[in-house]
């Protein structure tokens, strides 16, 4: 049975805990990798997210899947492939060939392959029909997903490239032989990208566990060189990649708890510590926040501009004005009408009856 360590390893896969949402947010309830797992590998000790090291197969097929990149494996870097693609003529994508499982990869590497190469990008899922860890077609069915959520946002950014998905089982054999001299190629430019690499990964790793997860920054930076070609930059509806949120400035009381606890810094505080910023590029949709705001103050809002997206730029969601509460004295964030602070009105209205009948004696 497995313990509660920081990282945990089995078959050159690991897995760090501290990473996980929801062992470091006990308002969180993810649980995508629980689904994914074709051996039910992870399991719920005490509501903290648990590797059963002896269950784990070490497929990789939950590694894309996480939000805030937990799960690594020795053998493939999924965001050192998606940097170095371009530099492959190659393009398919194989689990018989070049990778393992495609569920290494999330929708931000397909859409990463897709941009940087300037190019389509062919996914051979001809082997998950069939595959022993596909069970009940929930794998297989993640890796489409991701596809098809990655050739929403081609198409919401103007490229003309999708991530193909081909069957290669019927391909000549001679091209099996090509594949492999592509990844050698793609092995190579891994090598002379690492430094690039390095310093990312460093970056993310000197700060705490959980901040920005690097595919995000991969997929931020590749939107960067695509905006000036954008005719478009806005967009309205939901969105599984992206999200954007607002702050009642009535209900908010400015207590600080949605930017303490978010986890990659996409809700911060003014200078001041008066008011909220969000940056739609850093918010992984992870919803701590909405969770633990007490009154209820902060919720979605679907509406995205890939300017600020791209470029990490962050709104003014709420600011306050702060004055002396006429009851207690204290400074508390003023919203109008009278200058009186929430506890002291709270505290007013519970206490009138016993105020007037004081009064009457
Ligand atoms: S997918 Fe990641 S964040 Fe979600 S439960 Fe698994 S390890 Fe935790
Ligand atoms: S939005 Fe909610 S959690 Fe954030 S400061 Fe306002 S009241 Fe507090
Ligand atoms: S802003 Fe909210 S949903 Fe987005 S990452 Fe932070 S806590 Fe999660």
């Amino acid at each position: 049975m497995g313990n509660m360590n920081f990282v945990q390893k089995s078959n050159l896969f690991s897995y760090t805990a501290t990473r996980c949402l929801r062992n470091e947010y006990f308002h969180n309830d993810c649980k995508i990798c629980i689904d994914l797992c074709p051996k039910g590998a992870f399991h719920l000790v005490r509501n903290k997210l648990t590797l059963f090291e002896n269950e784990c197969v070490g497929c990789a097929g939950c590694i894309g899947s996480c939000p805030t990149e937990a799960f690594e494996i020795e053998s493939f870097d999924p965001n050192g492939f998606a940097a170095a693609y371009q530099h492959v003529n190659e393009p398919v994508l194989s689990c018989k060939i070049s990778t393992p499982c495609l569920g290494v990869f999330d929708v931000e590497h397909y859409a990463v392959m897709a941009l940087r190469a300037n190019k389509s990008v062919q996914c051979d899922v001809s082997h998950c029909e069939g595959c022993v860890l596909n069970e009940n077609g929930i794998l297989g069915g993640s890796i489409r997903a991701k596809i098809e959520e990655s050739n929403r946002l081609l198409e919401q950014v103007g490229v003309e490239h999708r991530i193909e998905v081909i069957d290669v089982k019927e391909e000549e054999a001679d091209r099996r032989a090509l594949f492999r001299k592509g990844f050698d190629k793609i092995k190579e430019s891994i090598v002379t990208e690492s430094q690039a690499h390095i310093a990312m990964t460093t970056a993310h790793h000197k700060l705490p566990d959980m901040k920005m997860p690097l595919k995000r920054i991969l997929l931020k930076n590749s939107l960067k060189e695509r905006i000036g070609a954008m005719v478009e930059t806005t967009f309205e509806g939901p969105s599984s990649l992206f999200f954007n949120k607002q702050i009642d400035f009535q209900s908010c009381t400015n207590c600080g708890d949605c930017t303490q606890f978010c986890p990659t810094d996409a809700l911060f505080p003014t200078s001041d510590k008066q008011g909220i910023y969000f940056a739609q590029g850093k918010c992984i949709g992870c919803g701590i926040c909405e969770d633990i705001c007490k009154p209820k103050a902060i919720s979605k809002k679907e509406e995205f501009d890939f300017v600020s997206i791209a470029f990490e730029r962050a709104e003014q969601l709420v600011h306050y004005d702060m004055v002396t509460c006429h009851e207690c004295r204290c400074p508390f964030p003023y919203k109008g009408g009278e200058p009186i602070c929430d506890r002291c009105e709270s505290y007013t209205k519970q206490y009138s009856n016993m105020f007037t009948m004081a009064k009457d004696l």
